[in-house]
């Protein structure tokens, strides 16, 4: 029995790692898989994987409690069998309530946290899964290849706040991480300008330069 500490969230409300089998190989995850726990939850799901490791050693990653709170059973780098043929790269996410019933604000917001540091730890990328086997974020029924019956976990009205508040939500991040990269960029252009310009000449000369070098162009016409 092996732990991997690496791969933990920092703001998981508790951790509890689950002994990995050798079934269970190092994984370099690029997708989020959210489901619905149904009513296994009040004490949380690490007891539940526990009791199911000598049967179907189906297990999750993470668990968004309704109250907000984040317990983690593995870490991210380590396989978890909650998704079929996809549990080679997925990171799967567990969420309390019932299959009828919707995610509470609190638990929006823990999970809108968690997918954020997904993709600054593991470069996951933000926005919904495209084809079972792509990345993003997903949710468990999307997908046949990631089901072994039908169902329509994590449920329907769940699924709606996906459409409704997670991809709209997705968006304006990437929005404001392209947003930070591009002023990131101009400052440092501007910064190297300036102490090119500081160490060499004037920025005459640079123009100067540039009129010299259009005469060959001319030739090759
Ligand atoms: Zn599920």
């Amino acid at each position: 029995m092996t732990t991997v500490k690496h791969g933990i969230y920092p703001k998981a409300a508790k951790v509890e790692l689950l002994p990995i089998e050798s079934s269970d190989p190092p994984i370099k995850p690029r997708m989020v898989i959210l489901h619905v726990a149904g009513s296994k939850t009040p004490n949380g799901l690490f007891n539940w994987f526990l009791s199911l490791q000598d049967t179907t050693h189906v297990e999750a990653h993470f668990l968004v409690k309704k109250n907000g709170a984040i317990e983690q059973y593995r870490s991210i780098y380590v396989q978890a069998d909650a998704n079929v043929a996809a549990n080679d790269f997925a990171v799967s996410i567990e969420t309390e309530g019932l299959g009828n019933g919707k995610w509470s604000k609190k638990q929006l917001a823990s999970l809108k946290n968690l997918i954020l540091w997904l993709h600054r730890e593991a470069g996951i990328p933000l926005h919904l899964a495209r084809a079972w086997n792509g990345e993003g974020v997903g949710y468990h029924s999307q997908f046949t290849q990631w089901l072994i019956t039908p169902k329509s976990c994590p449920g329907p009205k769940r699924i709606v706040q996906i459409h409704k508040v997670l991809r709209p939500w997705l968006i304006k991040q990437r929005e404001t991480i392209e947003k930070a990269q591009k002023a990131k960029l101009v400052s440092k252009t501007k910064a190297e300008i300036s102490t090119s310009v500081a160490k060499k000449a004037p920025a005459k000369k640079t123009a100067a330069k540039k009129t010299a070098k259009k005469p060959p162009a001319k030739k090759s016409n």
